[in-house]
């Protein structure tokens, strides 16, 4: 590691694109004029060669072997971001299905994952966390999925108000169970045979923007309609390992350079977890121990790991809170536009002093102007 590289980087608590490790950026530098043993870039190099397609399976197997994914499952990686999902959920397993698409909504994504899905066929809202502005997650008591829903969709982290799910929620064994885990993929073991779908984006805790890791059980890769656009379709990407068109090669390589580092570096998802558990609690502790500065906006037993979200008690505060931490190198702390606050993202490659030292600056801002 170069030292000007380390004086130079600040830590950044972006929600996304977010933080990488820097290992692997430096992995990428090396070898992004010349991919050793390809005489080119990986991003000169066709998607179809022998070398392309060696990078996109290892970065499989590598994310198969994280999460312990069985052959039953496809994973397959996509373009048009997470967003493109909230459409091509309901397109290939509610329309025209004679079935409604029941979700939980818990946030911001949620919602927006709802608005596409209403163009598609008919959506019940089940729960809905809105009355108490999204601080929460439900319990199985206060919801009730239909026997024979098309799917229960629900956000495993919503990364804009910072509520986690501590673990699925409760479905009937024949509705296939869909989550978006884009702010939180790759942060914690799962037990992927509890789904029908599970999808992230990768810029927010597993790689570079541009590609969307799709895991999907296979049995409903029937169901799409062949009038839906090809694009649109499920099996079209499973039936092509993911080259029905050309795939996003660059980001592709870096995922599976994430997954590596998580594998060899990391120890793995459950290491991977607790270090991230250590690192909210970092936050979180602060937050508490200032419970009349700080209001952190989530439920106790629903915050998330990945986003610590909290407020100030006056606009001025909140003003100078950012602008003193990114002096003192803690930057992009400031909430989403639609809710404000401060947000701070500590992501699986947000090293455990940088969430120290945020939480540090914490304690000591509070002291000051508490
Ligand atoms: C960022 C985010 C999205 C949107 O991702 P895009 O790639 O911009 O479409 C959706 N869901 C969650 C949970 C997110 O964090």
């Amino acid at each position: 590691m170069s030292a000007t590289a380390t004086t130079e980087r600040v830590f950044n608590f972006s929600a996304g694109p977010a933080v990488l490790p820097v290992s692997v950026l430096q992995e990428v530098q090396d070898e992004l004029l010349c991919l050793p043993g390809a005489g080119a870039s990986v991003m000169e190099l066709s998607h179809r060669g022998k070398v392309f397609i060696e990078i996109m399976e290892q970065a499989e197997a590598s994310i198969r072997s994280l999460l312990g994914i069985s052959d039953q499952y496809a994973v397959l990686f996509l373009q048009g971001g997470a967003a493109l999902q909230f459409s091509m959920i309901p397109a290939n397993l509610l329309r025209d299905s004679g079935k409604s698409a029941q979700y939980l909504l818990t946030g911001a994504w949620g919602k927006k994952a709802i608005g596409e899905a209403k163009k598609e066929g008919t959506v019940d809202t089940i729960y809905s966390a809105a009355e108490s502005n999204f601080d929460r997650v439900p319990t199985s008591s206060d919801y009730q999925v239909k026997d024979d829903a098309a799917y229960l969709y629900y956000c495993s982290n919503e990364t804009i108000q910072g509520v986690q799910f501590q673990s699925e929620p409760a479905c009937p064994d024949n509705v296939p169970l869909i989550s978006d885990a884009s702010s939180d993929f790759l942060s914690r073991p799962l037990d992927i045979d509890k789904y029908g779908l599970i999808y992230a984006c990768a810029q927010k805790n597993a790689g570079p923007a541009g590609v969307t890791v799709v895991i999907i059980r296979r049995d409903l890769l029937a169901k799409g309609c062949d009038k839906l656009p090809g694009y649109l379709l499920y099996r079209n990407h499973a039936e092509n390992e993911s080259m029905w068109n050309t795939p996003p090669t660059f980001p592709i390589y870096v995922l599976g350079k994430v997954a590596k580092w998580l594998t060899n570096d990391i120890g793995g998802l459950a290491a991977m977890e607790s270090q991230n558990r250590e690192k909210a609690k970092l936050l979180y502790d602060v937050i508490d121990k200032h419970a009349g500065f700080y209001l952190g906006h989530a439920q106790v037993d629903c915050r998330s790991t990945m986003n610590a979200t909290f407020n100030l008690p006056s606009e001025d505060l909140l003003a100078s809170f950012v602008a003193e931490a990114s002096k003192n190198g803690l930057q992009n702390l400031k909430g989403h536009r639609s809710v404000g606050g401060i947000r701070a993202s500590v992501y699986n490659a947000m090293p455990r002093e940088g969430a120290q030292a945020l939480a540090s600056f914490m304690d000591d801002f509070a002291k000051k102007n508490g």
